[in-house]
Formats: structure tokens, C-alpha cells, sequence
């Protein structure tokens, strides 16, 4: 599947990274499940990190509870939880790394702004039917009050080129034009949050992160993390983004689309379908027991040529 395998185990470090927006449900299962199991047959360690940077959308006792969940299923992290709002020092001090390289600049744009420019004859949007940002304030605020702050993304960013190239375990090669696709995207939004593109990479540089293994909702946000690793002189790692768990209409498993969380009374229940979203054929009827038989299966898969 990969040559992950082949890398020194020592230096690899895993995280599961949920924001505590609500509790655990089948399809953020699915990632936690896949990053513990990646750890575990790389002989590595396995961080969890709780985003809740987002504070309108943080739900009040979520973060305790999913710690309890993951508990439940048997997915024990080897270090205590670190909080991403306990460490907006760091955000700050990577911004204004930027900025120093005038990489980053205060933008006065509001959403009603952007829509109208979206909304425009020539207002671009990328394939997801985002708007690109336009550059309204690239060069200045023009006497407007700052909101946000962006990053400026230069077209040729990536090596040179205008396309940020990475190859995911899973998916294989993948490429995005960052300039194209987006433009120049939020570092620290209006409402003074720092957007999560900054926090997750400042963190997995930070926290030594050697192998990101997540959902595949979140593949067309790596380009943008990789150009910002290169800008704040971090390492890449690896990347493995695993399969989504979709509704009987096809949508994406999530909370908005109405996911339940897991119940803890019954663990093996919930991750009986998280293996097999992976593919995994594991059996048992105790949880360690499933887990060391899901590990197996890891194990063959990573070690095949
Ligand atoms: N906090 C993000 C989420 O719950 C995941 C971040 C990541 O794994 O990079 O969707």
C-alpha cells in the first residue's frame, strides 16, 4: 500500500486531531480507528489533539466526552490531550513569522463583500464552488479597518511551480494550484479565531508529527498545509486519508447531516463498521482482542510490497 513501512518507527508520531463540536460519531471513528492502528504497527506514538479553537462551534463538555469515548473503544493516546486553546502563542508567534516575511497581511473584507465579489462576472471559484479570494486587499486596506489577516499566496508557490505536488498513501499523487484554487486564505478569521489551516500545521510541526492520517474531507485542505509548512520552514509528513462513511443518500457522515455519536455502552458495535470502512477483516469479542486483530491486518497491509 505504502512505504511507510520502511521508515524508522522511532521517529513516527500519529495524532487524531477531532474538534469538540460534538462527541464521536461512525465516520470520526473511522479516522481515529486508522491513525491508532498506523501508530501502533509503525511502533510509534499516538497523540490526540482537541481543535477547539472554534469557539462558537465548540460544544460544552464534547472534548471530555469524546476523551471518554476513545477510552471506551480501547484508543489510548500516550501522552495527555493537548488543547489547542491553550497554546495561541504559538499561532500568534507563527503569524507574525509571516507577516515578518510580508507573507501575511490584515484584510477588510467582509463576507458580504466577498459574496458580491464572487457573485461578479469575473469573481473566480474553485472547484468545490468556494470563492477565490479576489485581492481586494493585497495592497492595502484603503483606509478600511482590518478584520481578518490572509496569507498571500504567491503563484509561484511550490517549489517553484504554481502546484503544491504530495502523494497520499491512500489516494496517491495529488496536486493543487493554491493560488488557483483559493487564493490567499484566513490565518486568523475577523472574529480574531486563527483559522485551522495556521493551528494544525503549526502543531503537528510542533508536536513532531511524523504521519497524518484523517478523513478524506480534509485532502483538499493539504496543499494549503504543506505551502505553509515550507513558509514557516516545518517539515511535510506523511499523509493518509482514510475512506468517508456516507449516509443511504450518499452524503458525507457528520454531524450536520445528522450522524448519532457512538454509545459507550457497546464499543465493539462501533468499531466492527469503522474496521470495516477500512477494510479491515478483524475479529474478536473483546475489544483488545478485536484491536490486536484489526493491528494484524494494519500490518499486512503496510508491510505489502
Ligand atoms: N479538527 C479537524 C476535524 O475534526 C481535523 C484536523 C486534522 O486531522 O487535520 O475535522
Amino acid at each position: 500500500m505504502d512505504d511507510a513501512a520502511a521508515s524508522p518507527s522511532a521517529a513516527y508520531v500519529g495524532r487524531f486531531a477531532p474538534s469538540p463540536t460534538g462527541l464521536l460519531h461512525a465516520g470520526s471513528l473511522v479516522a481515529a480507528l486508522a491513525s491508532w492502528l498506523d501508530a501502533r504497527a509503525h511502533g510509534g506514538r499516538w497523540l490526540v489533539r482537541m481543535e477547539d479553537l472554534d469557539t462558537p462551534r465548540n460544544v460544552a463538555g464534547a472534548a471530555e466526552a469524546i476523551l471518554a469515548q476513545l477510552d471506551r473503544c480501547g484508543l489510548r493516546a500516550d501522552a495527555p490531550a493537548v488543547f489547542q486553546s491553550r497554546r495561541l502563542a504559538l499561532y500568534e508567534a507563527a503569524l507574525r513569522r509571516l507577516q515578518a516575511k510580508g507573507r501575511a497581511y490584515p484584510c477588510a473584507c467582509s463576507r458580504r463583500d466577498l459574496a458580491l465579489a464572487a457573485a461578479a462576472p469575473t469573481g473566480g471559484s474553485d472547484a468545490l464552488g468556494e470563492a477565490v479570494y479576489p485581492g481586494t486587499c493585497r495592497d492595502g486596506l484603503h483606509g478600511k479597518a482590518a478584520r481578518s489577516v490572509r496569507l498571500r499566496v504567491e503563484a509561484g508557490d511550490g517549489s517553484g511551480e504554481a502546484k503544491i505536488a504530495w502523494t497520499d498513501r491512500r489516494l496517491g499523487p495529488q496536486h493543487q494550484d493554491v493560488a488557483r484554487a483559493v487564493g490567499d486564505f484566513v490565518l486568523k478569521r475577523a472574529d480574531g479565531v486563527f483559522a485551522y489551516q495556521l493551528a494544525v500545521v503549526v502543531d503537528d510541526g510542533a508536536q513532531g508529527v511524523s504521519d497524518v492520517v484523517r478523513g478524506e474531507d480534509l485532502v483538499d485542505s493539504t496543499a494549503r498545509q504543506i505551502l505553509l509548512q515550507r513558509l514557516l520552514g516545518l517539515p511535510t509528513p506523511r499523509y493518509l486519508h482514510t475512506p468517508l462513511v456516507r449516509t443511504a443518500d450518499g452524503a458525507k457522515l457528520s454531524k450536520q447531516t445528522g450522524a448519532m455519536p457512538l454509545a459507550l455502552d457497546d464499543p465493539l458495535a462501533a468499531l466492527r463498521p469503522a474496521g470495516a470502512a477500512l477494510g479491515l477483516a478483524a475479529r474478536g469479542t473483546r475489544i483488545a482482542d478485536w484491536l490486536e486483530s484489526a493491528l494484524g491486518c494494519w500490518r499486512e497491509r503496510i508491510e505489502a510490497p
